[in-house]
């Protein structure tokens, strides 16, 4: 750590002093050269690498637990790709409600085709979205012969295509196929008391026979949400997961809290 005087940074301005003017998380800085930097505009930059570990106000007893949502391989259409597949004017009969607020799995399956094989009963899930996405496993694409890159829902550029089956026809898609990054769902509130921003890289650990730590989980934040962490079906079976089970938030943004430690 050090201090920061009005003296040091004067005796600084004839080399110059940079702006932003770096300085470690522990540094402290006199009030004087406070004054001294702002009056200059020059701003402070803390580096994040020296920040002490971040503090969640979770008591032992009290680590939050998250449930767990597998997501087997499904597909999202819009409304043109349902009725290219399906046949004009058909819409999607739901199925079985999801634990998103309006999100269904459909009765409706398609068969995806890769250059290296199929797979069939694909579960399409509703309602239609504005552009057409698939979601599989990396596993999937060894079978497919394609593979995708890692990516949140919604963000297809420079994603491969994938060919779908339909009762009606075939219809090549020249993108949308990604192995979804894994995420946590969360409402505002649930957010505010688990104290989670939007974006923020959770840290979760999973119970078990297996412990496994996902180091990266990225918050999604919407009034329609509710808590569920989404893996897939290759990170699921890595670590023993099944729908229905938790999993531990231990910390965030590449810090563990101490609660976990001890
Ligand atoms: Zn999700």
């Amino acid at each position: 750590m050090a201090l920061i005087t009005e003296t040091s940074l004067r005796a600084q301005l004839a080399k110059g002093i940079p702006n932003p003017y770096p300085v470690t998380a522990e540094d402290k800085l006199t009030p004087a050269a406070e004054d001294f930097l702002k009056s200059r505009g020059i701003r402070l930059n803390r580096k994040a690498d020296d920040s002490p570990p971040i503090r969640l106000d979770w008591s032992k007893s009290a680590i939050p637990n998250i449930p767990v949502g597998v997501s087997n391989r499904h597909v999202h259409l819009s409304e043109e790709h349902v009725e290219l597949l399906f046949g004009s004017g058909y819409r999607l009969t739901p199925w079985r409600e999801l634990s998103q607020k309006g999100q269904f799995a459909a009765e409706e399956t398609v068969t995806l085709a890769g250059p290296k094989g199929v797979i069939g009963n694909v579960r399409i899930l509703g309602p239609s979205r504005g552009s057409s996405q698939v979601e599989v496993s990396r596993t999937d694409g060894f079978t497919l012969g394609v593979h995708p890159p890692l990516r949140l829902s919604g963000q297809l550029e420079d994603t491969p295509g994938i060919a779908l089956i339909g009762p009606k026809q075939a219809i090549m898609l020249k993108q949308g196929l990604i192995v979804a990054k894994n995420h946590v769902h969360l409402s505002p509130e649930e957010a505010s008391r688990l104290q989670v921003e939007q974006g923020d890289g959770l840290i979760v650990q999973t119970l078990g026979e297996r412990p496994v730590i996902f180091a990266d989980v990225v918050a999604r934040i919407h009034e329609h949400f509710s808590l569920d962490l989404h893996l897939d079906t290759d990170e699921a079976n890595a670590a023993q997961l099944r729908t229905g089970d938790v999993v531990r938030l231990i910390g965030k943004n590449g810090c563990i809290t101490e609660a976990l430690r001890g």
